[in-house]
């Protein structure tokens, strides 16, 4: 049975992943308005893949004979200066969550509880993986900067981005 510092940390991640989701797709509604459709599906399937690890945490949670509780959270920004600043704002909270998880694991290590060690190292490889994306697209338009012709093939290029589910259970 997971104990209860562990319960409550797993429980705010939980929670976190929510709020996650909730930014991104404020975000993606931005760069809809900005009739940037690719750059808003990419952010959308962003917070989607938030939810999914709301899913995790929450299955985890009762996995261990938790209990998840969700609670409220602040409303997200509405608007952005630029996707510039979009995806700039989304490396700022990536980094946020990044530095999260190592504090659960700190904590499990602290707890003696392996089998959230094990669990949530999972989500170190995903916080490299989540950094590096979005620093990839941030490299991309400053590369463009202003240019109509660059944003009308980026837009395509994150058009193309696609959900995917991980293997069952663990989603
Ligand atoms: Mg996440």
């Amino acid at each position: 049975m997971i104990n209860e510092r562990i319960a409550k940390l797993i429980n705010d991640q939980m929670n976190f992943e929510v709020e996650s989701a909730y930014l991104y797709f404020a975000m993606a509604a931005d760069l809809d308005c900005r009739d940037l459709d690719g750059f808003s599906n990419w952010m959308k399937i962003q917070g989607q893949e938030e939810l999914q690890h709301v899913t995790r945490f929450y299955t985890y949670l009762v996995e261990r004979e938790g209990r998840p509780f969700f609670t409220g959270m602040p409303a997200p920004q509405k608007e952005w200066e630029s996707p510039l600043s979009i995806f700039q704002a989304a490396l700022v909270h990536e980094r946020k969550v990044t530095d999260r998880i190592n504090k659960i694991i700190t904590a499990a290590h602290e707890e003696g509880d392996h089998a959230t060690v094990n669990y949530v190292n999972w989500f170190i490889n995903e916080q490299i993986e989540e950094e590096a994306n979005v620093k990839t697209v941030i490299a991309q338009l400053k590369l463009i900067q202003d240019s109509g012709q660059g944003m009308f093939m980026l837009n395509k290029e994150l058009a193309a981005r696609q959900l995917t589910v991980p293997p069952a259970q663990t989603q």
